[in-house]
């Protein structure tokens, strides 16, 4: 995620925030303090203008994290994980963890950011009918409908938006199919992309350069909306146990053998890769399990090693390039599985039984081929 700035923890939920909030940010101050306020309310100075327009921002930044903190309150109050929160330019992505989610759970949490919305764009509303004309009224009176907006927006049934999940969790509830309930919501998703745009683009020939806005926002919900149904068949293809990916034909090294001991065992495991079957010859030459008194220590990716000097084989010993990857216990399934390894990028990792001994070694290559060859043949 370097793509975004880490703010903290609230509640042990990781806030993020996309790089280009902040050029967002900056936009939206700027209309504001140059358009829509001296609009509204032309007695104020040019000053004012800015300090309002600036606070604004601020607030609408506040409504998006808040909206998106609301969903993962609801999460964790259903007992779903969630792990970060993303702030991206049209609103906020709430990482939550698809495991135990059920139809209803699935529903509860995707309204409770829209009803926040709807409850703090009321406020709002409310602080503007109280108010005199002033500095409090304009900021409260652009509140109230920003956040009236966002909950509107939200709301359309497109895939991921809050919308399209409530259309998917009903869809689902309905016909007890996650498959055919995602594929219709994130069709949802990928039509109200290309809908936006069209407008985009007609907004740039008929009036002016804002469409551009409609094009980038619409083409981003039409990716992600193929990326929400896609995670779901590959959740689908591998909820099945980790034993069939488990290859017990790999190499282990102890934490004092040399690098140039190591070399030639891979050398070795390189001839017995022309006669073995192709399957254990990915995993053979890929990595070795590092294994002292039985633990392991980690594993020796030997594409590194291979980078070292000639003097640095000698010298070395596996205690110093080891590296420490988790460990996959033996119950967890295919998907968990694969999970941990993209998330730490591990293409190879050990397998153990619940005493911490090695059983064998798991090659992310082996699923994504499983994998290729499931949805490549169901896709259509
Ligand atoms: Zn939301």
């Amino acid at each position: 995620m370097k793509s975004s700035l880490n703010l903290g923890k609230v509640h042990d939920i990781g806030i993020f925030i996309h790089y280009s909030w902040l050029f967002i940010f900056l936009i939206v101050a700027w209309s504001l303090a140059t358009d829509m306020f001296p609009y509204y309310y032309p007695e104020f100075t040019t000053k004012t203008y800015w300090i309002i327009g600036i606070i604004s921002a601020v607030l609408l930044f506040l409504s998006v994290l808040l909206h998106e903190l609301s969903h993962s309150i609801a999460a964790k109050y259903s007992g779903i994980k969630v792990s970060s929160i993303t702030l991206f330019f049209f609103g906020g992505v709430a990482t939550i963890d698809e495991e135990g989610i059920s139809p209803m759970k699935e529903m509860m949490i995707a309204l409770a950011g829209p009803l926040f919305s709807i409850v703090f764009g009321m406020i709002f509303y409310l602080i503007l009918q109280i108010t005199e004309v002033n500095i409090i009224s304009a900021i409260a009176f652009y509140l109230s409908r920003i956040n009236l907006i966002l909950a509107f927006f939200n709301m359309i049934p497109a895939y991921p938006l809050d919308g399209g999940r409530v259309l998917r969790a009903f869809l689902w509830g309905w016909t007890n199919d996650l498959k055919k309930a995602t594929m219709i919501a994130s069709k949802g998703g990928k039509w109200f992309g290309i809908g936006l745009i069209v407008i985009g683009v007609l907004n740039i020939f008929f009036f002016n350069f804002g469409g551009l806005w409609f094009v980038f926002l619409g083409g981003f919900l039409y990716m992600i909306a193929g990326a929400g149904y896609q995670q779901v068949l590959i959740k689908q293809e591998l909820e099945i146990p980790l034993t069939d990916f488990i290859n017990k034909n790999f190499e282990k090294v102890s934490l004092n053998e040399s690098i140039a001991e190591i070399m030639k065992k891979a050398m070795k495991s390189k001839t017995l890769q022309d006669t073995s079957t192709q399957e254990n010859a990915l995993a053979l030459q890929n990595a070795f399990i590092v294994i002292d008194k039985n633990k392991v220590k980690g594993i020796i990716k030997i594409k590194n090693l291979k980078e070292l000097s000639d003097e640095k084989k000698k010298s070395l010993k596996a205690k110093d390039v080891v590296e420490i990857v988790p460990l996959l216990n033996q119950s967890v399934n295919a998907y968990s599985a694969f999970n941990i390894m993209m998330r730490t990028h591990n293409s190879v990792l050990p397998v153990v039984n619940n005493k911490q001994e090695i059983i064998g070694i798991v090659d992310g290559n082996k699923i994504i081929n499983y994998l290729n060859m499931k949805i490549g043949k169901s896709s259509e």
